[in-house]
C-alpha cells in the first residue's frame, strides 16, 4: 500500500515541479517548454487565420473560442496535474506486477533501441500516428467511446483551438493504447520525443484552422484543414456511415485503408452530429454528459 501512495505522491510532485519550472523558465534547456510552445503555436496559427481566412465571414473570436481555449490548457496541463500522471504511473505499476505474476518478463516484439536515431524517430512517429489513427476509428465505432468523442465533434465553427477540445477520457484511452503499443511492444531509446510531439501539435492546430490549405501533393501524406473539415461533417455519406478522414498527423492511413473522403470543398459544410442542438454547451456539462449517457439506461 505504501508504494502506491509513494507512486501517487511522486507523480504529483514531479509533475507539479515540472509545470512550475515550465512557467518560470521559458527557455530551459534539453526539453521543449510545452506551456509557452502551445501559446506560441496557437498565436501563430491564429495569425494565419486572421491573415488568410478560408471562411471570410467567420468571426475572429468564433463560437466557442474561449471554451476551446480553456479545453486546450485544461487537457494539456491541468488534467495531468489533477489526475493523469498519478493514474498512469499507478496503472503501469500494476500492469508490470500482473505481467511478472503470470511469468511474462518482456512483451517486446521488436527492439528499436539499437537503431540509428533517425530510424527510431521515424518509426516512433509512424507507429504512434498509426496507433492514434486506429484509436480514432474505435472512438467512432464503439458506442461508449463515441459518447466521449462527441465532445470533440460538438464544434460548430472550426478554428485552431478546436484541436484540443476533447473529453479527458480521450487522453486516458489514447495514452493507454499508445503505451501498450509503443513502450511495451517496441523498445525505443529516444530520450525525449518532444520534436515529434511539437510537430504533431502544430499539424493538429493547422488541421482545425480556418485556412484553405492542403499542402498540394503532400495531401496524400499529411493531414490538412481541407481534409479534416470533412471529418467533422454533420451529414455522413452512405459510403462512410461511421465517419471518414480519421488521420491525426498523417492522411496516409486513410488513403491506404480507404477511409478518405473529400467530395468537394468543405468550406461551408455543416459541422457536428445528429441532434447536436441538444448537446450541452458548457465545459462541466460536457465532461459529465458521456458518463450520464453510459450509466443511465434509457427509460421505457
Ligand atoms: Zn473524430
Ligand atoms: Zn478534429
Amino acid at each position: 500500500m505504501d508504494s502506491i501512495i509513494e507512486i501517487i505522491s511522486n507523480a504529483y510532485s514531479n509533475y507539479a515541479s515540472y509545470f512550475w519550472r515550465s512557467l518560470i523558465h521559458p527557455f530551459f534547456e534539453g526539453d521543449l517548454n510545452y506551456f509557452y510552445y502551445l501559446i506560441l503555436v496557437s498565436l501563430a496559427v491564429w495569425g494565419l487565420e486572421i491573415l488568410l481566412p478560408w471562411r471570410k465571414k467567420q468571426a475572429l473570436f468564433r463560437k466557442d473560442f474561449w471554451l476551446d481555449a480553456f479545453y486546450m490548457f485544461f487537457n494539456f496541463f491541468f488534467f495531468n496535474l489533477l489526475l493523469y500522471t498519478a493514474l498512469s504511473d499507478v496503472s503501469v505499476y500494476y500492469l508490470n506486477r500482473v505481467l511478472s505474476a503470470v511469468g511474462i518478463e518482456s512483451v517486446t516484439l521488436y527492439d528499436f533501441s539499437g537503431q540509428a536515431m533517425w530510424i527510431q524517430f521515424l518509426a516512433f512517429f509512424l507507429l504512434s500516428d498509426f496507433i492514434q489513427w486506429s484509436v480514432h476509428n474505435l472512438l467512432h465505432r464503439v458506442d461508449f467511446l463515441w459518447q466521449f468523442h462527441k465532445v470533440h465533434h460538438s464544434v460548430k465553427e472550426m478554428g485552431f483551438a478546436a484541436h484540443l477540445r476533447y473529453h479527458f477520457m480521450e487522453t486516458v484511452v489514447y495514452n493507454s493504447l499508445k503505451y501498450l503499443g509503443l513502450i511495451m511492444l517496441f523498445n525505443f531509446s529516444l530520450q525525449d520525443a518532444f520534436i515529434i510531439h511539437g510537430v504533431t501539435i502544430l499539424i493538429g492546430h493547422l488541421n482545425h484552422a480556418n485556412v484553405s490549405w492542403d499542402y498540394g501533393p503532400l495531401k496524400y501524406i499529411l493531414n490538412n484543414p481541407k481534409m479534416h473539415i470533412w471529418h467533422h461533417a454533420k451529414d455522413l455519406p452512405e459510403s462512410h456511415p461511421k465517419g471518414m478522414n480519421f488521420g491525426i498527423s498523417l492522411s496516409l492511413w486513410d488513403y491506404v485503408f480507404g477511409t478518405n473522403y473529400i467530395p468537394h470543398s468543405g468550406r461551408d459544410i455543416e459541422l457536428g452530429f445528429d441532434d447536436d442542438e441538444e448537446y450541452p454547451q458548457g465545459f462541466f456539462s460536457q465532461l459529465v454528459e458521456p458518463f450520464k449517457k453510459i450509466f443511465t439506461s434509457p427509460k421505457n
